[in-house]
């Protein structure tokens, strides 16, 4: 890189904490599907933010609203009320199915209410002793960084040193309903599973599985949570990837493009037997539901109720996968996801995932690996099908470089 781009990594590298190993591009700006760097080199951007930019950087429609709401009001608290909370909520309810939202801003903070609201619920609705709640999770999760987070994680890289944990977890292999079943006791509150596991290697479940899940739920009276703050929101195919099997979940956490790539914007969404347990004083965030994050989050629902995203996904998703299956044998061993979201084991012998990914960034295509021999593809949902074929073929060349 230039001398701009070496002192720029240099003063991050300095001054910032050292929780992440970013590819050594600096972005400048960055538009529909492309970042372009210091030096003015455009990338193709095959990550969005970790599925956080699903409608394009900088979408048009979304800055729009964006500007209009800076030049009207960005923050007022929950102290008071804002006018776009209510339309923004009552559009976001009737995208879900369900009665009631709870604004916040992360999604580990989405997860982190979920799970207080599925514990108030099993103490005061379903009887569970207090203090005596457990809750289901799947081994590979990934839900966030907060230490109630990782108390439930199998990343040994994201608990060291982090203890002492918060109890009331029980984990089960994903994908397998009878162990699943097998941990639910009388005092289960919740299960909390992402529909496809994301930061594991974009890992889709058997066919009958989230189905037998929805089922041993009802039947114990159990919370199913759905984490779709990576797999919502269009990134499979369907606004919400519990429809790919045709399952409800009772709770939704909601985050990352909820926010249009703009700002942090995350929710729980789910029906008022449930919600309805939070009462004045017991949650809260300054920042929740504030009137620049819930505009913009109405346009985005507005956008997803359209299902034109949607559709692109399952389109596009549809060329990705095949483009990417065609490489299988030649570097690549293994391809899964929906939509436009795939997680492609790299033949050890070439190298690492984090290796290949460099190669790919020096022919202008960002991806991140992750685990060791995976990279994942999850590009903006207005990618276009030549800008897929270029990639791919970029892929193969970096395949061929290794
Ligand atoms: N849940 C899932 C499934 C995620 O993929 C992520 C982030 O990658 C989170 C929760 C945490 O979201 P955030 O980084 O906004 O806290």
């Amino acid at each position: 890189g230039s001398a701009a781009t070496t002192a720029a990594i240099a003063t991050e590298d300095r001054f910032v904490a050292h929780n992440y190993a970013p590819l050594p591009v600096v972005a400048a700006a960055a538009e529909g599907a492309w970042i372009t760097d210091l030096d003015g080199r455009r990338y193709l951007d095959c990550l969005a933010a970790y599925s956080a930019v699903n409608f394009g950087h900088r979408n048009p429609e979304l800055t729009a609203v964006a500007h209009a709401a800076l030049d009207t009001a960005t923050l007022v608290s929950r102290a008071f009320r804002a006018a776009p909370l209510g339309p923004f909520a009552a559009a976001l309810a009737r995208l879900c199915g369900k009665q009631l939202v709870l604004p916040m801003n992360t999604g580990a903070e989405a997860v982190e209410s979920g799970l207080k609201v599925a514990r108030k619920w099993g103490t005061e609705v379903k009887g569970v002793p207090a203090g005596s709640a457990n809750i289901v999770v799947a081994e590979n999760n990934f839900h966030g960084r907060t230490i109630s987070i990782v108390s439930f994680s199998s990343d040994r890289t994201a608990r060291r040193g982090f203890g002492p944990f918060t109890p009331g977890f029980r984990s089960v292999p994903f994908g397998d309903a009878d162990a699943l079943a097998a941990a639910v006791d009388e005092h289960t509150v919740a299960v909390l599973l992402e529909p496809i596991q994301g930061e594991a290697g974009v890992i889709v479940p058997p066919d009958d599985y989230l189905p037998r899940v929805r089922a041993i739920c009802t039947r114990r009276n159990v919370l199913l949570i759905a984490d779709e703050i990576q797999s919502g929101l269009a990134r499979t195919g369907e606004t919400f990837a519990c429809a790919h099997w045709g399952v409800v979940p009772d709770i939704y956490l909601l985050g990352k493009a909820l926010g249009g790539g703009i700002v942090p914007l995350s929710a729980v969404v789910a029906d008022a037997d449930v919600l309805g347990v939070l009462n004045p004083g017991e949650h809260g965030s300054t920042f929740g539901g504030n009137p620049l994050a819930t505009s913009i989050g109405s346009a985005v629902v507005a956008m997803l109720e359209r299902g034109e995203f949607q559709a692109r996904s399952r389109e596009l998703g549809a060329h990705l996968h095949a483009r990417l299956r065609a490489l299988a044998g030649v570097g690549v061993v293994a391809v899964r996801g929906k939509g436009l979201w795939a997680g492609v084991d790299v033949d050890p012998a070439l190298g690492t995932a984090e290796q290949l990914s460099g190669l790919l960034a020096q022919r202008g295509v960002l991806v991140k690996d992750t685990h060791g021999a995976t990279l994942r593809f999850a590009p903006p949902l207005i990618i276009s099908a030549d800008e897929i074929d270029w990639a791919i073929e970029q892929f193969a060349g970096a395949i061929a470089d290794a």
